[in-house]
This record gives structure tokens, sequence and C-alpha cells, in this order.
């Protein structure tokens, strides 16, 4: 088990005193894309909700830290590039460099999260029985929770159900300087307050790939340092090696195999001492280093050994309705583990309102997810990879298609990249869909549904895709593989 730090179990500084706990049908902890949706979908059909989150507004890490600031910074870097690039569609700019305003920038990141958090506030506050408190919650028990507002006193209460939704939080290497102040996650990187000259990553995991590729894009020079012998470990290996390459004609220093020993400060930067694949000793210097070699489950100060919920660093065990080993007590999003993706937390969140509510549920599987990674180009992922697929016993096609020679492709100025759809060539049913586009963002809404509809290859083959757009990749790597039997 984790350690877990629980404040001070104290009945005198409970507000509700000798009155009794205050009763709720349904305690929701965690106000980010999974404690939020399910709290609205509970409270909408009449249950008693109350939502309590510790940060400043709801929307957790994918509003405040994650999702939504990292994809306002690649934005701005998307069509800083597209500027760059204005020479090759004919569009002569004045000379110069493109002036950088990152304090623009950041006043334009921040005014978009105050209004998605305004937002939020305002749709909660028209559902009658959800209560919304900012402050914390820490179990007492299996039915019991105090509740510590940001003001004001605690109040314990007790509940018919809870759902643990407090998220994850990054995971720091035990190694020498870790805790420099050059050093820095994923949350202060896109709070920085000025440009880094130099940046070395550490991880190349998707949100390693993202931070380096947005940094490059601004001018950063960036060491980009991964331990396994490959980026992006769990996606389609030839997808992450294509990637490799674009990432390296990025200007990216990207080292493979490189185990990272030791940070040492030097002056104002800072030294990564990290030994290379071929085991020598090497250094990458950087004004910030962004420590990005994943995420744990969040369970601290959460009172988890005051009941029976089992959990160790891959996330809080539940079954397949999401329920922990205590009665009663479920877990969704990040704190459950892999995936972790604000909308595989917000599918969880409303299958298990619905099942809360006695309405017939599917909870979804990881074999119909999807997920987009914001590298350039981007990537996009749907279903089983075709390692998944063969291990799960399926006998796998592959249908092919090469961004290359795609109209589409060349007139936006990015002929490159592939898409692969993976599927069972007794059932006919696509099992998976892997893009390496600039546009796979947009493009992986077709696979998805794909995947979560078991659609046969034939149908995908008779669908009739727009001209000149991407889509038709998809029509066409279907009809290619049922003509040439694949
Ligand atoms: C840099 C970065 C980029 C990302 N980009 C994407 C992306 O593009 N697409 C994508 O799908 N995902 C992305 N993610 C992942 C995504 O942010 C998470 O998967 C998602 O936020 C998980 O949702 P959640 O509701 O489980 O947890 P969270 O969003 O972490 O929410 C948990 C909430 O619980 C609160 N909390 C914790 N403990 C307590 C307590 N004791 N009492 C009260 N409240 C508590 C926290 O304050 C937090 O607000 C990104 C993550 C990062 C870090």
């Amino acid at each position: 088990m984790l350690a877990t730090e629980t404040p001070a179990i104290n009945a005198s500084t409970s507000k509700s005193g000798g009155v009794g706990p205050r009763p709720v049908d349904i305690l929701v902890i965690g106000g980010g894309p999974g404690g939020t949706p399910a709290a609205m979908a509970l409270a909408s059909a009449g249950r008693r909700v109350l939502l309590v989150e510790k940060g400043a507004g709801l929307g957790g890490t994918c509003l405040f830290e994650g999702c939504i600031p990292s994809k306002i910074l690649h934005e701005s870097a998307q069509r800083l590039q597209a500027i760059r690039c204005a020479k090759k569609f004919g569009l002569h700019l004045p000379a110069g460099e493109v002036e950088i305003d990152w304090d623009a920038i950041m006043r334009r990141k921040a005014a978009i999260l105050q209004h998605r958090s305004e937002g939020a506030l305002q749709r909660v506050r028209h559902i009658p029985t959800l209560t919304v408190q900012f402050g914390s919650a820490a179990l007492l028990g299996p039915r019991r929770a105090r509740i510590t507002p940001r003001d004001g006193e605690s109040e314990d209460i007790e509940f018919g159900n809870a759902i643990v939704a407090t998220g994850s939080v990054p995971k720091l290497l035990p190694i020498t300087g870790i805790d420099l102040p050059q050093v820095v996650t994923s949350e202060q990187l896109l709070e920085i307050e000025h440009l880094p000259k130099r940046l070395v990553v550490i991880g190349a995991g998707p949100i390693g790939v993202e931070m380096a590729q947005i940094f490059a894009a601004f001018g950063s020079q960036v060491t980009l340092l991964e331990a396994g012998p490959r980026i992006l470990a769990p996606i389609d290996e030839e997808i992450a090696i294509a990637l490799q390459t674009h990432i390296q004609w990025q200007g990216i220093v990207l080292e493979l195999g490189a185990q990272v020993l030791g940070i040492y400060a030097d002056g104002d930067s800072a030294r990564v001492q990290y030994q290379n694949a071929t085991g020598a000793q090497r250094n990458a210097n950087a004004e910030t280093v962004l420590e990005a070699t994943g995420r744990h489950p969040n369970v601290e100060r959460l009172g988890l050994e005051y009941t029976s919920v089992r959990f160790d660093h891959h996330g809080v065990k539940v079954d397949g309705k999401l329920e922990t080993d205590e009665p009663g007590i479920y877990a969704i999003g990040d704190v459950v583990g892999h995936p972790m993706f604000a909308h595989w937390a917000t599918v969880q969140a409303l299958a298990l309102a619905g099942h809360l509510l006695g309405r017939p549920t599917h909870f979804p599987t990881p074999a119909i997810n999807s997920a987009v990674i914001f590298s350039t180009p981007e990537v996009g992922i749907a279903g089983l990879t075709e390692s998944e697929a063969s291990a799960a016993g399926h006998n796998i096609g592959i249908a092919r298609y090469d961004f290359r020679a795609d109209a589409r492709a060349q007139v936006s100025g990015h002929p490159e990249g592939m898409l692969k759809l993976v599927y069972d060539k007794t059932e006919r049913a696509v099992l998976g869909v892997h893009i390496l586009a600039e546009g796979a963002a947009s493009l992986l809404g077709e696979g998805a549904l794909a995947v979560a509809a078991k659609v046969p290859l034939e149908v995908l083959a008779a669908t009739i895709h727009s001209h000149p757009t991407l889509s038709e990749s998809m029509g066409v790597a279907a009809r290619e593989a049922i003509t040439s039997g694949r």
C-alpha cells in the first residue's frame, strides 16, 4: 500500500457535533472530468449529491493543469509554425522573425480557463439537488466522511454511496536533484513565466512528447530523454518510430535508452546526468528540466485506510462495475489507473451514474477506448494494436494507407503519415485504428465509432467519404485490404 496521510480524526473539530452527521445520498470526491459529470448526472435524476473539490474550480487536472492549457500552447505553437511555412504556400510575409508574446499567450490561456470554469459552475448551479463544496474530503469509515471547507469549520457527513474521483499526481524520479528549482512538473511548465532557452524533458510519454514539441516550436533547444527503446511505449510501434523521425527533424535531441542518474545545479541552470544506450555517461544542460515520467493515482489524505478500499501504485482496485472492495464506494478516472484520459474518466462517470440510478449499463472497456496525442504530426488511436489483437486471439489483418499520396494532405502541406486498420479477418470487424497525420485528432472520430460498433471492413469500404478529405483514407485502406485479401 502507498503511504497516506489522513487528517487527525477528532469529533470536536466537526461542525455537526451533537446533532449527528448530515446525510447525503452520494458523496463525490473530486470535481474533474470524472467527478463533475458523475455528480451532475446523479443529481439531475433527483439524488442528493455533495460534490467536494479541493481546487479553485470545477474541471480538475484537465482544465487547470492538463488537456486544455497544453492545447492552448499547442495551438499557438502550430500557428507559429504555419506562419514560418507561409512561403511554401506562396505567401511572402514582411521580413523578420515573428515575435512571441509569451505574456499574451499566458493571458489567453488564463481567460479560456476562467471562462470554462465559470461555465461549469453555472451548469451545476441549475441542479437543485447538487451541492458543490470547495474544500477537501476524507473518509472516516465506510459510510462517513469529513469535509473540510477551504474557509470555515469541518463537517462530518453520512453518505449512501461515495465516488472517489481524485485523479492523479506527477510521479517523481527518486534521484538526486529532483527537488531543484530548475526541475518542474507539467503543471509548472504550463505556468512558466518565460520561454526557457534550453529545456530537458525526462520521459517520452504523451505529456513529454507534447511538451518537447511545443517548446521546440517556440524556439527552445530541447533534449528529450527516454529510458525505453522507443517513445510512447503503449502505442503502435511503427507509428511511434515514424514520429521519432519527425521529432528529430524538428531539431529535438532525442536520446533513447537514456537512464537519468541525477540532476545537478550549474549556476542558474541544471545539468542532467544520464547513461546513454551504449552505457556512456552524458550530460544535458538546461535552464528548465521537465520531469514527465508518468502519474500516480492520487490517494493521499483520503482516509482509505478506514475502509476496505484496496489500492497500490497502479490505482484503486475496482471490479467491472467500478466498485471498490468496500461495498457502496466506487472509484473512477485517473485514480483507478491507466488509461489516464479525460474522456475515459467521463465515460466511466456516466456509466457509473447510470448503474447507480438502476439503469441497464455497459461499462466501457479499454479495448474500445480512443485517444489523441497532440504531437506533430498528431497521433490518433482507437481500440487494439496489432499485438494486443493477436494476444486476444484474433486472426488479424492490417489495412494501410499512406498519407504521402493523399490529396488533402498534399493541399494542406502535410503529405506525411500513415493509417493502419487492425481487423479480424474471420469476423471482419475493425478492432483498432492507428493514425499518424496532421489532422488525426479529427479523423479519429470515425475510427472510434468503427471500433465501438465493431464495424465490418466492408461497411467502412462502402461508406462514402467526401473528397478531398483525410477521411477518404479509411475507405481506401478498407477497399485495398479487401481487394488484396490482406
Ligand atoms: C499536461 C497534461 C496534458 C493532458 N492532456 C490530455 C489530453 O489532451 N486529453 C486527455 O484526454 N487527457 C489529458 N490529460 C489527462 C487528463 O487531464 C486526466 O486524465 C483527467 O483530468 C482525469 O480526470 P479525473 O477526473 O480522474 O481527475 P482530475 O482531473 O485530476 O480531477 C481530480 C480532482 O480531484 C480533486 N481532489 C483530489 N483530492 C481531493 C480531496 N481529498 N477532496 C476533494 N477534492 C480532491 C483535485 O483537486 C482534482 O480537481 C492530460 C494530463 C496532463 C497532466
